[in-house]
């Protein structure tokens, strides 16, 4: 980070190991050595490069003595076009067993990869314009939105344009690519809030204000969010932004991070412990000190939450076009699944395929008279748009199948909690289930209407794996963060407990009442 003064490096003893290694190395450095890394064996990978090598988007798997990676491919606010998807697909085929991975931040996750192939699925990925590059590391990570943008009849305006010039001002950009910690931005004008704004490092997200007698469409900002083992709901900066501001106002918010977040713990180096301690008005301050006068916030547009659902057929913004909401299990698709669903979308719609931060598919651009041939299509029974309720709405990440953090497995219980609920419960309203392997929530379980997080207990002199409770998070107008419920569940017994407490909501609830109310 030898192009960044900052006020920690000045100070070096206070700054955490790994900021150490920070000061002399920027993670992007990495990239160079993984044409290295090719010829040599896995071993010879130092455990301060293996660390540096997410900046090139790939962790080691479970276990790491194994030798094999995880990478990450970021989809700029989830909307990938059919090549893309078929390079994806023979990726998965040729080195990834297979498994195609959907994040809850609108990426790809391809696993059992090895680090002599990684210059070669690089490679291919340039060739259709993707990148692993900064999809983890601290720095700012994929962009997510949107993936409606441009088609959606409930956006205030169309935010494709304003996406890129951010995301390619930000991609691989040495400036900001030693930041203290990830770095997460949403932007959206849905007003259903798509891009799930509260939980972010920064948000845009859809408003108004009477300027000179005329409404303006543009966006308000919201900053410091995240979950992690202390969730912190984004607080709102009294300001309005017109569409053109959006990409200064994020420049100005990512060098307050580089320049004043926190380097001495990693643990409290994210941008909400930073905007914890200033508060809303100073960071506000402290923005325009960089970005000249802003003013001062208009009318909010969020008027609720969709929890990043889009199953169904839906009426597009353009008269006579349907997107089509599709479900896809526990978020993992097959390199069969994805070439299929390049192929369709290239037969029938407009060659996108966009993906959710609740896992699941859209594809878009299909016009009246093609719905029914559409809806015969053979994979459409593998990933449906009118999916069982419990399956359609249950999140889980990676947990221990591939990831060190881990402490429980995730998507088997998640598969045999929804496939249980789902035979022995009928409800009216979905409810969403999110399971989690760890503390870090990447299946972001405060968001939950009941979240499971992976944990351990001792029973007599046997550890046992199970969870702890979470329910009533919700995103939107009013956004909260689940509540913890004490108490362990064995992970055997999870699916049971689970039947007892939405029966106990069916039973007691009044009218529709909502699971979060
Ligand atoms: Fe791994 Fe924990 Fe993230 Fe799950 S939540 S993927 S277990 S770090």
């Amino acid at each position: 980070m030898l192009n960044i003064i900052n006020k920690w490096a000045l100070n070096a003893q206070k700054l955490n190991s790994f900021e150490l290694t920070k000061l002399d190395t920027d993670g992007l450095d990495i990239l160079d050595k993984l044409n290295y890394f090719q010829k040599a064996s896995f071993t010879s990978i130092s455990n301060e490069e293996r660390d540096l090598l997410k900046w090139a988007g790939i962790y080691i798997q479970r276990p790491r003595s194994d030798g094999y990676f995880m990478m990450r491919v970021k989809i700029p606010f989830g909307v990938m076009i059919s090549t893309q998807a078929r390079v994806l697909a023979s990726i998965s085929k040729d080195y990834g067993r297979d498994i195609l991975d959907i994040t809850t931040r609108q990426s790809i996750q391809f696993h059992w990869l090895r680090i002599e192939d990684i210059p070669s699925i690089q490679s291919k990925l340039a060739s259709v314009n993707l990148s692993s590059v900064e999809a983890c590391g601290d720095c700012p990570r994929n962009i997510i939105g949107n993936p409606l943008a441009g088609i959606d009849p409930h956006e205030i305006l169309d935010t494709r344009k304003i996406q890129n010039e951010v995301y390619n001002f930000f991609q691989g950009n040495r400036d900001f690519s030693n930041l203290p910690r990830k770095f997460k931005v949403s932007i959206s004008a849905n007003i259903f809030d798509t891009g799930h704004a509260a939980i972010n490092d920064l948000a845009f997200t859809p408003a108004s204000k009477l300027i000179d007698n005329e409404i303006v469409q543009g966006f308000h900002v919201y900053v410091g969010g995240g979950l992690s083992a202390k969730p912190h709901l984004a607080k709102k900066l009294d300001i309005f932004l017109k569409p053109d501001e959006v990409l200064k106002v994020t420049i100005g918010v990512a060098s307050l991070f580089r320049d004043f977040g926190y380097r001495q713990s990693r643990q409290h180096a994210r941008l909400k412990f930073l905007v914890a301690d200033w508060g809303a008005m100073k960071f506000k301050q402290e923005l325009e000190k960089l970005v000249g006068p802003l003013l001062s916030g208009g009318d909010d547009l969020i008027c609720g939450w969709n929890a990043g659902y889009f199953n169904g057929i839906h009426q597009q913004k353009q008269p006579g076009l349907h997107y089509f909401g599709l479900s896809v299990p526990l978020g993992r698709l097959s390199a069969d699944n994805l070439k299929d669903l390049a192929d369709i979308t290239d037969k029938y719609g407009d060659g996108t395929i966009r993906i959710t931060n609740s896992q699941n598919i859209i594809l878009a651009g299909i016009s009246d008279n093609r719905v029914m041939s559409f809806l015969h299509e053979p994979l459409l029974h593998v990933l449906t748009p009118f999916p069982e309720t419990f399956k359609a709405h249950t999140i889980s990440c990676t947990g221990k199948d591939f990831c060190n953090l881990a402490i429980v497995e995730t998507k088997k219980y998640a598969r045999q909690i929804s496939q249980y609920l789902d035979n022995t419960l009928k409800l009216d309203t979905p409810i969403r289930i999110h399971i989690t392997g760890c503390p870090n929530s990447c299946g972001q379980v405060q968001l939950a209407d009941i979240g499971l997080r992976g944990a351990k207990s001792k029973k007599t002199s046997q550890t046992i794996e199970g969870f702890e409770l979470q329910i009533g998070g919700v995103l939107g107008p009013e956004p909260q963060i689940g509540t913890s419920l004490k108490g362990f569940i064995p992970a055997d017994i999870a699916h049971v407990v689970i039947e007892q407490l939405i029966r106990f909501y069916k039973d007691h609830r009044i009218d529709h009442e909502s699971f979060n109310t």
